[in-house]
């Protein structure tokens, strides 16, 4: 059985406690939500906090707001979002595939956005790296998926990460010394160890959806229909006139690379256009041609490299109005294999 470490647990009622209690503590405090995704890597001993700051006892974190937007605490469960009416498509789909019923009850969608980054030789119990001399992410000095590398490349498996990409949603950062709000987008690095942006004394408050009648989806690949970490994810928004031309796109694509990131070159060929078949097959060798996975995940390398085309394919054409609920069976049932 692998126990947790021993650590001090602090349960702040209000933002600005445990913003306080975060700067005081310093590097030996993390902040713990669900716990759904920290308390295994504790036992783990991938992370070893002194102290845990919980977020469960903090009713601002579970604030929903609609106005010409929605407004999403971090605290909210990922359940949670899934029973709000107004929660975009992208984000409903990304949310509705992460884990099981019971993580998701626990899980939620701040917890979702720091998730760890993950890998083969990273995700394994202490005795396991400790039989490979560790690795770069933790405890060692070499990256067994790059040798050569100097960066982790351990990936980015959030799931609602893309998607809140995609819908061109931003995040609110709360820290002692004040608030800052950054697209979703900006706040991940490519580096599987600092993947994030987020200052070590800061909380991620709140999501910030601008809903501007977008029409979104989001596909995600994973060896198990019934429940996996993202191995890819593709997800895509865009708001098309009343001649169905495209007049705003944001493709983004998850679980190709340290972080995840908007297509940039694909969003701005798609906006002026109709989704015909060649629009379609274009955009699609634009968003593969940006996904680089490397052989630190579930499945064959090459095959998910292929099938990033398909899945954007898939995503797109759903956009377009073309039925593609065979598609999600087949995908759902494992038809696919690499
Ligand atoms: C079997 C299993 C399957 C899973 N499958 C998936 C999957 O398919 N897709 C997926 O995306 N995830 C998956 N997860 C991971 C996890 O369950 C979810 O990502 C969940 O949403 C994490 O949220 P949490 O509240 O439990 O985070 P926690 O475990 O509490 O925290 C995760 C990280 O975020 C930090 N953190 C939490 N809240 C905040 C905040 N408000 N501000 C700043 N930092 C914060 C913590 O310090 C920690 O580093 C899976 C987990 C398990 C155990």
């Amino acid at each position: 059985m692998m126990r947790l470490p021993w650590f001090d647990y602090r349960a702040p009622r209000s933002i600005a406690e445990a913003a306080k209690i975060l700067a005081g503590e310093g590097p030996q405090a993390m902040l713990i939500a669900g716990g759904t995704d920290l308390l295994p890597n504790m036992k783990r001993r991938h992370q070893t906090p002194k102290v845990l700051v919980s977020l469960k006892g903090i009713p601002e974190l579970k604030k929903v707001s609609n106005g010409s937007g929605i407004v999403f605490g971090s605290g909210l469960t990922l359940s949670e979002i899934l029973n709000i009416e107004k929660t975009p498509t992208a984000l409903r789909q990304a949310t509705a595939q992460i884990a099981t019923a019971h993580l998701r009850n626990m899980g939620t969608l701040g917890g979702n956005l720091c998730l760890d980054t993950r890998c083969t030789y990273y995700n394994q119990n202490y005795e396991w790296r400790k039989a490979i001399d560790f690795c770069l992410k933790k405890d060692g000095a070499t990256c067994w998926v790059a040798t050569a590398s100097k960066r982790c490349v351990a990936v980015s498996s959030t799931d609602t990460a893309p998607a809140l990409i995609a819908l061109n949603a931003s995040v609110v950062l709360t820290g002692s010394s004040g608030e800052r709000e950054i697209p979703v987008d900006a706040l991940y690095r490519n580096d599987g160890i600092e993947y994030l942006s987020r200052r070590p004394d800061e909380i991620l408050t709140a999501i910030k959806i601008p809903q501007k009648n977008f029409k979104s989806t989001y596909w995600k690949l994973r060896r198990r229909g019934s429940f996996d970490f993202p191995i890819l994810g593709v997800a895509v928004a865009l708001r098309f006139s009343s001649g169905n031309i495209i007049q705003d796109a944001r493709v983004a694509l998850g679980a190709v690379a340290s972080r995840p990131f908007l297509v940039e070159k694909a969003s701005e060929y798609l906006k002026g256009k109709a989704l015909s078949d060649d629009v379609i097959a274009e955009a699609c060798a634009m968003i593969a041609s940006r996904a680089k996975p490397m052989d630190n995940t579930d499945m064959d390398l090459y095959w998910r490299k292929e099938v990033a085309d398909d899945f954007a394919g898939y995503a797109l054409r759903e956009l377009r109005g073309d039925d593609m609920r065979a598609m999600r069976m087949r995908i759902a049932r494992q038809e696919l294999t690499g």
